[in-house]
């Protein structure tokens, strides 16, 4: 196998794929040529405007973690962090400072803000701030793709007895940062998505691909998101390479973030299985042909197969690249 392509969110897309390139350098793959090329096909419908900045979530949280740059106790945003210029935000009285702008993080996004204002699509800004992050360390070998350069946002409806409606409706991250999805999400708006177009490099890292892998990603915010941007889901289906996935729900739990409240919101069991069936097999109109569950949810094996996926299980915790390398091989081996 030549070249990879992974569909990514935020965290736990980024790790995976730090574990997959750990894979790839160690000659640990079965079947990855050493010099295999990763394409990472990253949502891009958490992005928000916030004091007049473009934020783009998913693909930092991607780009700082490739290039060393993550803060990895906090999950998100920059190592040694300052918070100066959150801190005057405050003393002004501004509105929205739940969402954390780390002085350090702000010159990405003014880089980025500067660049779209001036007229360059994301994908191309994109290429812009992965030439500081990505390219010294990988060259040509991993390149960042944002699903789309159409604004695309998810918003979450809550709960609002002060509402006429009954409801209020607010952005994704407001929901997750400031709420701390500790309400139920009644519905989700993906804004914008039904009319999205791929961005440029999408459809032919999939088309392209040798293996295609969905990563334990958050399966309705973040997976969800790139196979509703127009024609991904057909091209997914119609690309000769196997498709992939590792389940985020371990023992009937998220292990980190909010996949729990999102499959609720949809209607999706909240399982290893739920999530395998949730994006379904290709031979019967879905997306995946193998599907990995962690020991703790062999159980469900029986379920997948029944469904027409090929499944098996293995450790899914992510705790070092070597044991995600290992993550890694096991999707392979399921599928090779
Ligand atoms: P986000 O955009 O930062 O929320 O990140 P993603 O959408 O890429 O991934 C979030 C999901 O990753 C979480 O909801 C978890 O279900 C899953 N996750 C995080 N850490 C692990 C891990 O160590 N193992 C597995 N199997 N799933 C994980
Ligand atoms: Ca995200």
């Amino acid at each position: 196998m030549q070249q990879i392509t992974v569909l990514s969110g935020g965290h736990g897309g980024a790790k995976f794929i730090e574990g997959l390139l750990h894979g790839i350098d160690s000659g640990t793959l079965p079947g990855v040529s050493p010099d295999a090329v990763v394409r990472v096909i990253a949502n891009t419908a958490d992005d928000l405007w916030i004091h007049g900045l473009k934020v783009c979530p998913d693909l930092d949280t991607v780009m700082y973690t490739l290039g060393g740059g993550l803060d990895h106790q906090r999950g998100w945003g920059r190592t040694e962090e300052t918070w100066s210029a959150k801190d005057e935000l405050e003393a002004y009285g501004v509105p929205n400072t739940w969402f954390g702008l780390g002085d350090r993080d702000i010159a990405t996004h003014l880089v980025r803000t500067q660049m779209l204002e001036a007229g360059y699509p994301l994908s191309q800004v994109t290429d812009a701030l992965c030439a500081r992050w990505l390219t010294p360390t990988y060259g040509d070998r991993v390149r960042l793709l944002p699903m789309t350069d159409d604004r695309v946002e998810t918003h979450v409806a809550i709960a609002d007895p002060s509402s006429p409606s009954g409801r209020q409706v607010i952005h994704f991250q407001e929901y997750w940062v400031r709420l701390h999805a500790s309400v139920p999400a009644e519905q989700l708006v993906f804004i914008g998505l039904p009319e999205a177009a791929p961005g440029p490099g999408v459809v032919e890292a999939i088309t392209g691909a040798d293996l295609v892998i969905v990563p334990p990603s958050n399966p309705i915010v973040s997976v969800g998101t790139i196979l509703g941007v127009t024609g991904v889901r057909e091209v997914l289906r119609a690309t000769k390479a196997p498709v992939v996935g590792l389940s985020p729900i371990i023992g009937g739990a998220h292990v980190r973030g909010m996949a729990e409240q999102m499959l609720t919101s949809v209607g999706a069991e909240v399982s290893a299985a739920g999530v395998g069936l949730h994006y379904g097999a290709r031979s019967a109109g879905g997306v995946l042909d193998g599907w990995l569950v962690d020991t703790t949810d062999a159980a469900d094996l029986a379920r997948l197969e029944a469904a027409g996926l090929k499944a098996a299980s293995a450790p899914l915790w992510m705790s070092s690249p070597a044991e995600t390398a290992a993550m890694a091989a096991a999707a392979i081996s399921l599928i090779a």
